[in-house]
Protein backbone atom coordinates (compact mmCIF):
# COMPACT_ATOMS: atom_id res chain seq x y z
CA UNK A 1 0.00 0.00 0.00
CA UNK A 2 1.43 3.16 -1.01
CA UNK A 3 2.11 5.72 1.62
CA UNK A 4 0.90 9.33 0.86
CA UNK A 5 0.11 13.06 1.70
CA UNK A 6 -1.20 16.26 0.69
CA UNK A 7 0.06 19.78 1.81
CA UNK A 8 -2.62 22.44 0.81
CA UNK A 9 -5.24 19.69 0.18
CA UNK A 10 -7.76 21.94 0.89
CA UNK A 11 -6.78 24.24 -2.06
CA UNK A 12 -7.32 23.74 -6.18
CA UNK A 13 -4.55 21.93 -6.68
CA UNK A 14 -5.07 19.79 -3.18
CA UNK A 15 -8.73 19.18 -3.62
CA UNK A 16 -7.94 17.71 -6.99
CA UNK A 17 -5.14 15.47 -5.26
CA UNK A 18 -7.70 14.05 -3.22
CA UNK A 19 -10.24 13.71 -5.42
CA UNK A 20 -7.63 11.24 -7.34
CA UNK A 21 -6.97 9.43 -4.69
CA UNK A 22 -10.42 8.78 -3.86
CA UNK A 23 -10.50 7.88 -7.25
CA UNK A 24 -8.03 5.39 -7.17
CA UNK A 25 -7.62 4.18 -3.98
CA UNK A 26 -10.04 1.39 -4.83
CA UNK A 27 -9.26 -1.73 -2.82
CA UNK A 28 -7.20 0.30 -0.44
CA UNK A 29 -4.52 1.06 -2.82
CA UNK A 30 -3.10 4.08 -0.69
CA UNK A 31 -2.60 4.68 3.13
CA UNK A 32 -3.15 8.75 3.59
CA UNK A 33 -0.79 9.81 6.14
CA UNK A 34 -0.86 13.37 6.17
CA UNK A 35 -3.55 16.23 4.98
CA UNK A 36 -2.87 19.67 5.74
CA UNK A 37 -4.76 23.20 5.19
CA UNK A 38 -5.49 26.79 6.38
CA UNK A 39 -8.11 28.09 7.82
CA UNK A 40 -11.11 26.06 6.28
CA UNK A 41 -11.23 23.70 9.11
CA UNK A 42 -14.48 21.77 7.73
CA UNK A 43 -13.40 21.36 4.79
CA UNK A 44 -9.93 19.62 6.36
CA UNK A 45 -11.92 17.54 8.85
CA UNK A 46 -14.09 16.21 5.74
CA UNK A 47 -11.03 15.34 3.32
CA UNK A 48 -9.43 13.94 6.66
CA UNK A 49 -11.90 11.43 8.14
CA UNK A 50 -13.13 10.54 4.06
CA UNK A 51 -9.51 9.79 3.55
CA UNK A 52 -8.63 8.30 7.00
CA UNK A 53 -5.66 10.07 7.37
CA UNK A 54 -3.71 9.42 10.43
CA UNK A 55 -3.10 12.97 10.74
CA UNK A 56 -4.54 16.70 9.72
CA UNK A 57 -2.51 19.86 10.19
CA UNK A 58 -3.81 23.22 9.64
CA UNK A 59 -1.28 25.77 9.43
CA UNK A 60 -3.19 28.60 12.13
CA UNK A 61 -1.68 27.80 15.87
CA UNK A 62 -5.14 29.46 16.70
CA UNK A 63 -7.57 26.79 14.83
CA UNK A 64 -6.02 23.79 17.04
CA UNK A 65 -8.92 23.60 18.73
CA UNK A 66 -11.44 23.41 16.29
CA UNK A 67 -9.74 21.16 14.35
CA UNK A 68 -9.87 18.80 17.35
CA UNK A 69 -13.80 19.59 17.69
CA UNK A 70 -13.69 18.66 13.99
CA UNK A 71 -11.94 15.44 14.24
CA UNK A 72 -13.63 14.47 17.48
CA UNK A 73 -13.83 10.60 17.31
CA UNK A 74 -12.74 9.70 13.84
CA UNK A 75 -8.99 8.86 15.27
CA UNK A 76 -7.38 11.05 13.25
CA UNK A 77 -4.95 12.99 15.52
CA UNK A 78 -5.58 17.17 15.04
CA UNK A 79 -2.03 19.66 14.74
CA UNK A 80 -1.53 23.16 14.09
CA UNK A 81 1.23 25.54 13.65
CA UNK A 82 4.20 25.40 11.06
CA UNK A 83 5.90 23.42 12.99
CA UNK A 84 3.46 20.80 13.09
CA UNK A 85 3.43 20.94 9.36
CA UNK A 86 7.27 20.05 8.97
CA UNK A 87 6.96 16.98 11.94
CA UNK A 88 3.66 16.00 9.60
CA UNK A 89 5.68 16.36 6.26
CA UNK A 90 8.68 13.90 7.51
CA UNK A 91 6.64 11.04 8.22
CA UNK A 92 7.68 8.62 6.00
CA UNK A 93 5.68 8.16 2.69
CA UNK A 94 6.19 7.16 -1.09
CA UNK A 95 4.55 9.90 -2.12
CA UNK A 96 3.75 13.77 -1.38
CA UNK A 97 1.73 16.39 -3.27
CA UNK A 98 3.40 19.71 -2.17
CA UNK A 99 0.06 22.24 -2.94
CA UNK A 100 0.31 24.81 -0.93
CA UNK A 101 0.83 28.45 -2.17
CA UNK A 102 3.61 30.52 -1.40
CA UNK A 103 6.75 30.62 0.15
CA UNK A 104 4.83 29.30 2.96
CA UNK A 105 5.27 25.42 1.18
CA UNK A 106 9.11 25.52 0.80
CA UNK A 107 10.00 24.22 4.30
CA UNK A 108 7.43 21.02 4.41
CA UNK A 109 8.62 20.24 0.98
CA UNK A 110 11.91 20.13 2.31
CA UNK A 111 11.48 18.03 4.88
CA UNK A 112 9.31 16.17 2.65
CA UNK A 113 12.30 15.35 0.58
CA UNK A 114 14.73 14.56 3.41
CA UNK A 115 12.61 11.58 4.00
CA UNK A 116 12.85 10.36 0.52
CA UNK A 117 9.96 9.35 -1.92
CA UNK A 118 8.31 10.93 -4.70
CA UNK A 119 8.00 15.11 -4.20
CA UNK A 120 5.35 15.82 -6.73
CA UNK A 121 5.45 19.86 -6.93
CA UNK A 122 2.95 21.91 -7.65
CA UNK A 123 4.08 25.12 -5.63
CA UNK A 124 6.36 26.50 -7.94
CA UNK A 125 7.31 29.27 -5.76
CA UNK A 126 9.86 26.66 -3.48
CA UNK A 127 11.82 26.18 -7.03
CA UNK A 128 11.82 29.48 -7.68
CA UNK A 129 13.14 31.01 -4.09
CA UNK A 130 15.09 27.91 -3.59
CA UNK A 131 16.00 25.52 -6.77
CA UNK A 132 19.00 24.81 -5.90
CA UNK A 133 18.46 23.94 -2.32
CA UNK A 134 15.46 22.11 -3.40
CA UNK A 135 17.62 19.74 -5.57
CA UNK A 136 20.44 19.37 -3.30
CA UNK A 137 18.19 18.45 0.01
CA UNK A 138 16.39 15.71 -2.87
CA UNK A 139 19.25 13.87 -3.97
CA UNK A 140 21.04 13.86 -0.34
CA UNK A 141 17.71 11.54 0.24
CA UNK A 142 17.49 9.75 -2.85
CA UNK A 143 14.51 11.65 -3.52
CA UNK A 144 12.51 12.11 -6.95
CA UNK A 145 11.16 15.49 -7.59
CA UNK A 146 8.12 15.05 -10.03
CA UNK A 147 6.29 18.60 -11.70
CA UNK A 148 2.50 19.00 -11.23
CA UNK A 149 2.36 22.78 -12.78
CA UNK A 150 0.75 21.67 -16.46
CA UNK A 151 3.59 22.87 -18.46
CA UNK A 152 6.26 21.34 -16.65
CA UNK A 153 4.44 18.17 -16.64
CA UNK A 154 3.68 18.65 -20.27
CA UNK A 155 7.31 19.21 -20.96
CA UNK A 156 8.58 16.29 -19.00
CA UNK A 157 6.36 14.21 -20.93
CA UNK A 158 7.35 15.47 -24.14
CA UNK A 159 10.79 15.30 -23.29
CA UNK A 160 10.35 11.26 -22.40
CA UNK A 161 14.09 9.89 -22.65
CA UNK A 162 15.85 12.17 -24.76
CA UNK A 163 18.51 13.82 -22.75
CA UNK A 164 18.90 17.97 -23.13
CA UNK A 165 21.70 17.53 -26.16
CA UNK A 166 19.50 17.21 -28.24
CA UNK A 167 17.14 20.10 -27.42
CA UNK A 168 17.13 23.52 -29.12
CA UNK A 169 14.22 24.85 -26.59
CA UNK A 170 11.48 24.11 -24.63
CA UNK A 171 7.85 26.53 -25.20
CA UNK A 172 5.82 27.06 -22.02
CA UNK A 173 2.41 28.09 -23.20
CA UNK A 174 0.20 30.89 -21.76
CA UNK A 175 -3.37 31.73 -22.36
CA UNK A 176 -2.65 35.66 -21.45
CA UNK A 177 -5.17 35.49 -17.91
CA UNK A 178 -8.29 37.97 -17.95
CA UNK A 179 -6.85 40.43 -19.53
CA UNK A 180 -5.22 39.46 -22.56
CA UNK A 181 -7.23 41.60 -24.91
CA UNK A 182 -7.13 44.86 -22.72
CA UNK A 183 -5.47 47.99 -23.51
CA UNK A 184 -2.95 49.40 -20.80
CA UNK A 185 -5.43 52.24 -19.73
CA UNK A 186 -7.82 49.80 -19.10
CA UNK A 187 -5.04 47.63 -17.23
CA UNK A 188 -4.20 50.50 -14.89
CA UNK A 189 -7.81 50.31 -13.44
CA UNK A 190 -8.08 46.46 -13.31
CA UNK A 191 -10.23 45.30 -10.15
CA UNK A 192 -9.32 42.12 -7.34
CA UNK A 193 -12.18 40.84 -8.92
CA UNK A 194 -11.41 41.08 -12.73
CA UNK A 195 -8.38 39.79 -12.08
CA UNK A 196 -9.55 36.69 -9.92
CA UNK A 197 -11.34 35.52 -13.07
CA UNK A 198 -9.48 33.19 -16.07
CA UNK A 199 -10.93 31.69 -19.35
CA UNK A 200 -9.39 28.16 -18.89
CA UNK A 201 -8.49 27.10 -15.66
CA UNK A 202 -10.13 26.91 -12.35
CA UNK A 203 -7.20 27.71 -10.05
CA UNK A 204 -6.91 29.69 -6.44
CA UNK A 205 -7.32 33.13 -6.31
CA UNK A 206 -3.42 33.84 -6.31
CA UNK A 207 -2.70 32.20 -8.94
CA UNK A 208 -5.34 33.18 -11.20
CA UNK A 209 -4.16 36.99 -10.45
CA UNK A 210 -0.68 35.84 -10.99
CA UNK A 211 -2.12 34.49 -14.45
CA UNK A 212 -3.50 37.97 -15.52
CA UNK A 213 -0.26 39.99 -14.50
CA UNK A 214 2.11 36.94 -16.49
CA UNK A 215 3.68 37.20 -13.22
CA UNK A 216 2.31 33.15 -13.29
CA UNK A 217 3.97 32.84 -16.86
CA UNK A 218 7.62 34.23 -15.32
CA UNK A 219 7.38 31.89 -12.08
CA UNK A 220 7.54 29.41 -14.35
CA UNK A 221 9.92 30.18 -16.89
CA UNK A 222 11.82 30.33 -13.64
CA UNK A 223 10.73 26.84 -12.61
CA UNK A 224 11.49 25.23 -15.89
CA UNK A 225 15.08 26.52 -15.79
CA UNK A 226 15.26 25.29 -11.91
CA UNK A 227 13.31 22.38 -12.98
CA UNK A 228 15.05 20.92 -16.07
CA UNK A 229 18.46 22.62 -15.91
CA UNK A 230 18.26 24.50 -18.69
CA UNK A 231 19.64 27.91 -19.47
CA UNK A 232 17.10 30.87 -19.57
CA UNK A 233 17.91 31.50 -23.82
CA UNK A 234 16.57 28.00 -24.27
CA UNK A 235 12.90 28.79 -22.34
CA UNK A 236 9.98 30.60 -24.64
CA UNK A 237 6.68 31.16 -24.30
CA UNK A 238 4.08 31.80 -26.68
CA UNK A 239 0.84 33.01 -25.81
CA UNK A 240 -2.19 30.73 -26.53
CA UNK A 241 -5.39 31.57 -25.56
CA UNK A 242 -7.43 28.08 -26.25
CA UNK A 243 -5.02 26.51 -23.01
CA UNK A 244 -5.21 23.11 -25.52
CA UNK A 245 -1.30 22.43 -26.31
CA UNK A 246 1.09 22.98 -22.84
CA UNK A 247 4.40 22.99 -23.64
CA UNK A 248 6.58 22.21 -26.72
CA UNK A 249 10.21 20.55 -26.78
CA UNK A 250 12.20 21.53 -30.10
CA UNK A 251 14.72 19.57 -31.24
CA UNK A 252 18.48 20.33 -33.10
CA UNK A 253 16.65 18.38 -36.32
CA UNK A 254 13.88 20.46 -36.35
CA UNK A 255 11.21 17.79 -35.09
CA UNK A 256 9.04 19.97 -31.93
CA UNK A 257 6.99 17.43 -29.38
CA UNK A 258 3.81 18.88 -28.08
CA UNK A 259 2.08 18.01 -25.42
CA UNK A 260 -2.12 18.45 -25.57
CA UNK A 261 -4.55 18.12 -23.55
CA UNK A 262 -7.92 19.48 -22.08
CA UNK A 263 -7.08 22.34 -18.72
CA UNK A 264 -7.81 20.04 -15.86
CA UNK A 265 -5.18 20.16 -13.45
CA UNK A 266 -5.86 16.30 -12.63
CA UNK A 267 -4.05 14.62 -15.66
CA UNK A 268 -0.67 16.47 -14.18
CA UNK A 269 -1.58 15.48 -10.69
CA UNK A 270 -2.12 11.90 -11.65
CA UNK A 271 0.39 11.72 -14.23
CA UNK A 272 2.81 12.40 -10.70
CA UNK A 273 0.96 10.23 -8.80
CA UNK A 274 1.00 6.76 -11.30
CA UNK A 275 4.59 7.78 -13.06
CA UNK A 276 6.52 5.93 -14.09
CA UNK A 277 3.28 4.28 -14.98
CA UNK A 278 -0.09 5.61 -17.08
CA UNK A 279 -3.59 4.83 -16.01
CA UNK A 280 -6.42 6.26 -16.60
CA UNK A 281 -7.90 9.31 -15.21
CA UNK A 282 -10.98 11.10 -14.99
CA UNK A 283 -10.32 13.79 -17.05
CA UNK A 284 -12.35 14.69 -20.29
CA UNK A 285 -10.71 13.45 -23.82
CA UNK A 286 -9.50 15.93 -26.60
CA UNK A 287 -11.93 16.70 -29.16
CA UNK A 288 -9.95 18.59 -31.58
CA UNK A 289 -12.57 18.92 -34.57
CA UNK A 290 -14.50 20.30 -32.03
CA UNK A 291 -12.39 22.63 -31.01
CA UNK A 292 -11.65 23.95 -34.22
CA UNK A 293 -8.22 26.01 -34.55
CA UNK A 294 -5.71 26.98 -32.26
CA UNK A 295 -4.04 30.52 -32.16
CA UNK A 296 -1.13 31.62 -31.29
CA UNK A 297 0.68 35.13 -30.18
CA UNK A 298 4.11 36.41 -29.29
CA UNK A 299 4.07 37.98 -25.79
CA UNK A 300 4.40 41.36 -25.72
CA UNK A 301 6.59 42.17 -22.79
CA UNK A 302 5.97 45.85 -23.15
CA UNK A 303 2.74 45.24 -21.70
CA UNK A 304 3.56 42.12 -19.21
CA UNK A 305 6.99 43.15 -17.62
CA UNK A 306 6.73 40.39 -15.27
CA UNK A 307 8.37 38.22 -18.25
CA UNK A 308 10.94 40.84 -18.24
CA UNK A 309 11.83 40.81 -14.48
CA UNK A 310 12.03 36.40 -14.73
CA UNK A 311 15.04 37.01 -17.54
CA UNK A 312 16.69 39.64 -15.41
CA UNK A 313 16.26 37.19 -12.13
CA UNK A 314 17.46 33.96 -13.66
CA UNK A 315 20.70 36.51 -15.23
CA UNK A 316 21.19 37.42 -11.61
CA UNK A 317 20.82 34.35 -10.28
CA UNK A 318 21.69 33.93 -6.13
CA UNK A 319 18.88 35.46 -4.01
CA UNK A 320 17.24 37.07 -7.09
CA UNK A 321 14.54 34.07 -7.45
CA UNK A 322 14.05 34.75 -3.43
CA UNK A 323 13.93 38.35 -3.40
CA UNK A 324 11.38 38.17 -6.56
CA UNK A 325 9.00 35.78 -5.23
CA UNK A 326 8.66 37.37 -1.81
CA UNK A 327 8.24 40.69 -3.54
CA UNK A 328 5.85 39.41 -5.89
CA UNK A 329 4.14 37.81 -2.98
CA UNK A 330 4.07 41.25 -1.38
CA UNK A 331 2.85 43.37 -4.05
CA UNK A 332 -0.36 40.87 -4.60
CA UNK A 333 -1.24 40.82 -0.79
CA UNK A 334 -1.35 44.59 -1.68
CA UNK A 335 -3.23 44.34 -4.74
CA UNK A 336 -5.89 42.48 -2.81
CA UNK A 337 -5.87 44.60 -0.05
CA UNK A 338 -6.79 47.65 -2.39
CA UNK A 339 -3.38 49.74 -1.28
CA UNK A 340 -1.83 49.15 -4.90
CA UNK A 341 -3.30 49.31 -8.16
CA UNK A 342 -2.98 46.15 -10.81
CA UNK A 343 -0.11 47.61 -12.78
CA UNK A 344 1.86 48.83 -9.94
CA UNK A 345 2.35 44.98 -8.57
CA UNK A 346 5.69 44.67 -11.49
CA UNK A 347 7.11 48.22 -10.81
CA UNK A 348 7.52 47.35 -6.86
CA UNK A 349 8.51 44.23 -7.78
CA UNK A 350 11.66 45.66 -9.80
CA UNK A 351 12.04 48.22 -7.09
CA UNK A 352 12.74 45.87 -4.68
CA UNK A 353 15.14 43.89 -6.78
CA UNK A 354 17.05 46.96 -7.95
CA UNK A 355 17.25 48.11 -3.56
CA UNK A 356 18.11 44.66 -2.80
CA UNK A 357 20.62 43.56 -5.57
CA UNK A 358 23.18 45.91 -3.81
CA UNK A 359 23.24 43.92 -0.15
CA UNK A 360 25.70 41.36 0.65
CA UNK A 361 25.74 37.98 -0.46
CA UNK A 362 22.83 38.43 -3.15
CA UNK A 363 25.19 36.82 -5.26
CA UNK A 364 25.00 33.09 -3.18
CA UNK A 365 22.69 30.83 -3.76
CA UNK A 366 20.93 30.30 -0.74
CA UNK A 367 21.98 27.46 0.84
CA UNK A 368 19.86 26.78 3.86
CA UNK A 369 16.36 27.53 4.77
CA UNK A 370 17.21 30.44 6.78
CA UNK A 371 19.12 31.93 4.00
CA UNK A 372 15.75 31.90 2.02
CA UNK A 373 13.83 32.99 5.12
CA UNK A 374 16.31 36.13 5.37
CA UNK A 375 16.20 37.39 1.53
CA UNK A 376 12.12 36.18 1.51
CA UNK A 377 11.55 38.84 4.64
CA UNK A 378 13.85 41.60 3.86
CA UNK A 379 12.33 41.60 0.52
CA UNK A 380 9.04 41.72 2.34
CA UNK A 381 9.49 44.23 3.99
CA UNK A 382 11.15 46.33 1.46
CA UNK A 383 8.04 45.33 -1.25
CA UNK A 384 5.79 47.37 1.46
CA UNK A 385 7.17 49.99 1.74
P1 LIG B 1 -5.21 27.59 -3.23
O1 LIG B 1 -5.18 28.98 -2.72
O2 LIG B 1 -6.45 27.07 -3.84
O3 LIG B 1 -4.81 26.58 -2.04
C1 LIG B 1 -3.66 26.82 -1.29
C2 LIG B 1 -3.53 25.78 -0.17
O4 LIG B 1 -2.42 26.19 0.67
C3 LIG B 1 -4.74 25.69 0.76
O5 LIG B 1 -4.86 24.38 1.25
C4 LIG B 1 -4.35 26.63 1.91
O6 LIG B 1 -4.99 26.30 3.12
C5 LIG B 1 -2.87 26.37 2.02
N1 LIG B 1 -2.14 27.50 2.58
C6 LIG B 1 -2.28 28.81 2.25
N2 LIG B 1 -1.42 29.56 2.98
C7 LIG B 1 -0.72 28.70 3.76
C8 LIG B 1 0.32 28.87 4.73
N3 LIG B 1 0.81 30.08 5.02
N4 LIG B 1 0.82 27.77 5.32
C9 LIG B 1 0.34 26.54 5.03
N5 LIG B 1 -0.66 26.32 4.13
C10 LIG B 1 -1.17 27.40 3.51
O7 LIG B 1 -3.98 27.46 -4.25
P2 LIG B 1 -3.85 26.55 -5.55
O8 LIG B 1 -4.40 27.27 -6.71
O9 LIG B 1 -4.31 25.17 -5.25
O10 LIG B 1 -2.26 26.54 -5.75
C11 LIG B 1 -1.41 25.77 -4.92
C12 LIG B 1 -0.02 25.75 -5.53
O11 LIG B 1 -0.07 25.08 -6.78
C13 LIG B 1 0.54 27.13 -5.82
O12 LIG B 1 1.93 27.10 -5.64
C14 LIG B 1 0.23 27.33 -7.29
O13 LIG B 1 1.11 28.22 -7.92
C15 LIG B 1 0.41 25.92 -7.82
N6 LIG B 1 -0.36 25.62 -9.03
C16 LIG B 1 -1.72 25.70 -9.01
C17 LIG B 1 -2.44 25.39 -10.14
C18 LIG B 1 -3.95 25.40 -10.12
O14 LIG B 1 -4.57 24.93 -11.07
N7 LIG B 1 -4.60 25.89 -9.09
C19 LIG B 1 -1.78 25.01 -11.32
C20 LIG B 1 -0.40 24.95 -11.30
C21 LIG B 1 0.31 25.23 -10.14
MG1 LIG C 1 1.06 26.40 -14.96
Amino acid sequence: MRRISIFGATGSVGANGVDLIRHAGGAGAYHPVALTGGRNIPRLAQMARDLRAEIAVTAYEDLLDDLRAALAGSGVEAAAGEAALIEAAARPVDWTLSAIVGAAGLAPGLAALAQGGVLALANKESLVCAGALLRRTGARAGATILPVDSEHSALFQALGNETLDSVKDVTITASGGAFRDWSLERLAAATVAQASTHPNWAMGQRITIDSASMFNKAMEVIEAKEFFGLDAARIKVLVHPESIIHAMVTHHDGGTIAHLGAPDMRHAIGYALHWPERRPLPVDLLDLAAIGSLTFRTPDEGRWPALRLAREVMAAGGAAGAVFNAAKEQALDDFIAGRIGFTDMAPRVEATLTALSGEAGFGHDPDDLPTVLYWDGLARRKAAR
